[in-house]
Formats: C-alpha cells, sequence, structure tokens
C-alpha cells in the first residue's frame, strides 16, 4: 500500500535550487495525438477507418492494412499486466535522479501492448490493471498502469506525483478572494490538503460578503494584490514569490457589453487591464521565480492556473468585450505555458461556461455553481492535466466548436 506523504522539510535557504531536467521530450507529430488527448485527460490511441485495429506506438500508416486513415480514438482503459521491470540505473538524466523507477509492460484489451509507469500498489505479472494517459513533467503523454480498483492514498504514488499537481501539503496562492468563486476555490484547495493558501484582494478595505470569513480556515493569509497595480504584483512576488508551489490566477473583471450597447473603450480598458495586462504583470514578476523552483524535490513549484471562459474561444456577443479579453489571456497563457514548460511547471487553462454569478444573472440556466468550478479545479491539479472546460455549457459548446466554428458562431450572432 502507498505510504501517505507527510509534509516537506523546511528547505535550508542556503542551498541552490538546481536547473530542472525533464523527461525525454521528442515526439513525432503524430505522437502528439496522444499529447493532446492525455492533455483533457482521455486516454486515446490511433485506430484505423479502414480495418479498426488499434495500434501502438503512433504511426503514420496502419500495420495491418497501411491505410493512413488514423483518427485518434478514446480506448478502453484495461488490460494485463505481462511483464516488469524496476529500473536501477539510466543514462537518462531525469531518471537518473528518481530511480528505483518501476516500468511494465501491457498488453491492452483493445489489441496493442503498451510500455507503462507502474504505480506501486499494482502486484506482480500476471494482474489485471488500468491504463491511463497523463503528463509528464515535460508535457508529454506517457501511460501508467493503475490498480484496478482504488486503494487508500492512491494519489501520494512517487512515480505518480512526478506526473501530476495534488495541491496536498503544497502553498497557493490565489488572486481574488472577494468573489465566490475566490471563496469556493480557497475552500476546496483548503480541503484538499493545500499547506498555506495566500488569499489576495485588490482593496481590502472595501466590504465584500464571505471575505473575512476565509481567515477562519487555518491555512489561509489574506495579502494586497491589485493586478491593474505593477508595484502591488512586484511588492507580493518579492514577499511570496519564493514559496508559491501552485498560483491560481481567478482575479477577473466582466462586464455584459457588446459593442453598440456601451459607447467607449473606459470599461473595455478596464477589462483588459485585469483579465489579460494582470496576467501579463503577474507572469512577468512570479512566472520566472516559479520556474526557478521546478527542481525542489517535494516542494517544487508545480502548476500555475488561469481562470478563463469558454467566450475566449468563440465569442459571446452579449459579453463581447468580455470575451475578447478573454481571449487575450487565453493567447498569453499559451506563451506562458511555454515558458514554464522548461522547468516542469504546469499551466492549466479553466474554460468554464456561465458561472452563477452577479454578471450572468440575465443568462437562462444551466449555470456553473462556483462550489463546482473549484472542486473542476483542484481535480485538474490532482490528474495534472492542462485543459478543463467545467459546466454543460462549456462542455457543449466545445463539442461543438470542435464540429464547426463557423456553425457556433452563427448561431450566437442570432442570440
Ligand atoms: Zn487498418
Amino acid at each position: 500500500m502507498t505510504d501517505p506523504i507527510t509534509r516537506p522539510p523546511r528547505k535550508n535557504p542556503v542551498r541552490r535550487t538546481r536547473l530542472a531536467v525533464l523527461p525525454p521530450w521528442m515526439r513525432s507529430r503524430i505522437a502528439l495525438g496522444m499529447t493532446a488527448a492525455a492533455a483533457e485527460g482521455r486516454f486515446e490511441l490511433q485506430q484505423c477507418a479502414r480495418c479498426g485495429a488499434v495500434q501502438y506506438p503512433p504511426r503514420e500508416a496502419c500495420h495491418r492494412c497501411l491505410s493512413d486513415k488514423l483518427p485518434w480514438r478514446e480506448q478502453p482503459d484495461g488490460g494485463e499486466l505481462i511483464s516488469q521491470t524496476l529500473l536501477l540505473h539510466s543514462h537518462d538524466l531525469f531518471f537518473r535522479e528518481r530511480v528505483p523507477w518501476r516500468l511494465g509492460m501491457v498488453r491492452l484489451d483493445s489489441g496493442p501492448t503498451v510500455v507503462v509507469h507502474l504505480h506501486g500498489d499494482v502486484g506482480p505479472p500476471p494482474q489485471r490493471v488500468r491504463i491511463g494517459a497523463r503528463l509528464d513533467r515535460a508535457g508529454m503523454a506517457v501511460l501508467v498502469g493503475f490498480p484496478e480498483k482504488d486503494v487508500p492514498n492512491m494519489a501520494d504514488d512517487r512515480q505518480l506525483r512526478e506526473m501530476t499537481c495534488d495541491p496536498r501539503f503544497r502553498k497557493v496562492l490565489v488572486t481574488d478572494g472577494k468573489t465566490a468563486v475566490g471563496q469556493a476555490l480557497v475552500r476546496s484547495l483548503a480541503q484538499a490538503g493545500a499547506d498555506l493558501i495566500w488569499v489576495g484582494c485588490a482593496e481590502p478595505w472595501k466590504p465584500a460578503p464571505g471575505y473575512e470569513r476565509l481567515q477562519d480556515l487555518p491555512q489561509v493569509a489574506l495579502v494586497p494584490l491589485d493586478l491593474t497595480d505593477a508595484r502591488s504584483v512586484q511588492v507580493l512576488a518579492a514577499e511570496i514569490g519564493a514559496k508559491v508551489d501552485i498560483l491560481v490566477n481567478n482575479a477577473e473583471v466582466h462586464r455584459t457589453n457588446g459593442i453598440a450597447t456601451r459607447y467607449g473603450t473606459e470599461v473595455a480598458r478596464m477589462e483588459m487591464d485585469v483579465n489579460y495586462l494582470g496576467l501579463l504583470r503577474l507572469a512577468q514578476d512570479f512566472g520566472p521565480v516559479m520556474r526557478a523552483r521546478g527542481a525542489d524535490g517535494q516542494s517544487s513549484a508545480v502548476a500555475w492556473v488561469n481562470l478563463l471562459s469558454i467566450f475566449a474561444l468563440t465569442n459571446f456577443p452579449t459579453h463581447g468585450t468580455y470575451s475578447a479579453s478573454k481571449a487575450a489571456a487565453y493567447s498569453l497563457s499559451q506563451c506562458l505555458r511555454a515558458e514554464m514548460r522548461v522547468a516542469g511547471v504546469r499551466v492549466i487553462n479553466a474554460f468554464p461556461g456561465p458561472i452563477d454569478d452577479d454578471w450572468n444573472q440575465l443568462l437562462p440556466p444551466p449555470k456553473l455553481a462556483p462550489d463546482a468550478l473549484a472542486r473542476a479545479v483542484v481535480a485538474a491539479l490532482r490528474d495534472g492535466v492542462e485543459d478543463i472546460y467545467p459546466g454543460d455549457v462549456a462542455q457543449e459548446w466545445v463539442a461543438r466548436l470542435r464540429e464547426s466554428p463557423k456553425a457556433l458562431e452563427r448561431e450566437l450572432s442570432v442570440g
């Protein structure tokens, strides 16, 4: 059985953190299909459109009939462990630092035999296992063999924690504690075992329901943070930046305007200042210091979460300028993801549908409850995925976007 992890010891402040080392990350263009699915938590393999054969590793042509029509399809996760090995030596620096490392070969129920990282609770072969696709520290898909049934402390497995960003015993900054979503995030992170949660607030003197009560949680420290003020971001980064393991940027401004319904640029500028430039200011001050802490063992910086919106992917005209600011933030977060990846720090983008808050009052249900959104963010950290679409509306929009972006654009334009 996996031993539960314990609180990591305090780091010796004199000891320098080395540069992060990544596992082998070169993949062919075709093989990135597996990463694309794993980034959203799905286990997909190529499946021939002509003869139906499932194949692994990914190739340009079907191994059975040579067809090049090889769409990625979600696969059943069952299989049989047929052999295992324990790596005690490796020429690869990442694994050399982490041996012993357990690997196995699994014959999938769908046909092919795959190489997997083996969870510590999987017994010796022959053995039924569950297969899951996960992103490794380099952000590339790898396969993991899990025990068939859940066991206690499963997430604490040493090898698995190299691929996830579980908040347990980690220090988190939530950038805005005044909103219902911010408060739900803080509660969910505390429940998930976060060690310390700094909660930002742009105007601490202005009362906001529920904000003061966050202090009743023993892990919480309220801090001043105004994303529109470069100095405020710099001061906080200098104070706590070197301790933040997970940063959750949920601060946002949201008004309901299209172009014609509100003359002038003042409100749009306010949205951009927080939603886009606020993220840029955070990334410039917290990014480098988190990147430098990608190799601090159990207390490494591991993740950066951006609360975007499904409106970032296609404009919702009644929330037009807000959609545009979120689209800008989405683009910037892809840049941040590329820059953080070299240190093994994962950037997670959340694209929720309309949240049940003041600014979506006029929208008909279904709307996403702040608690449900917070739970989805914690689950994303635990599973180590990159992109989540919480809520029914987001799920439906993203499915339709993939089918036809133009059709969805036209549908939204007529209300
Ligand atoms: Zn085929």
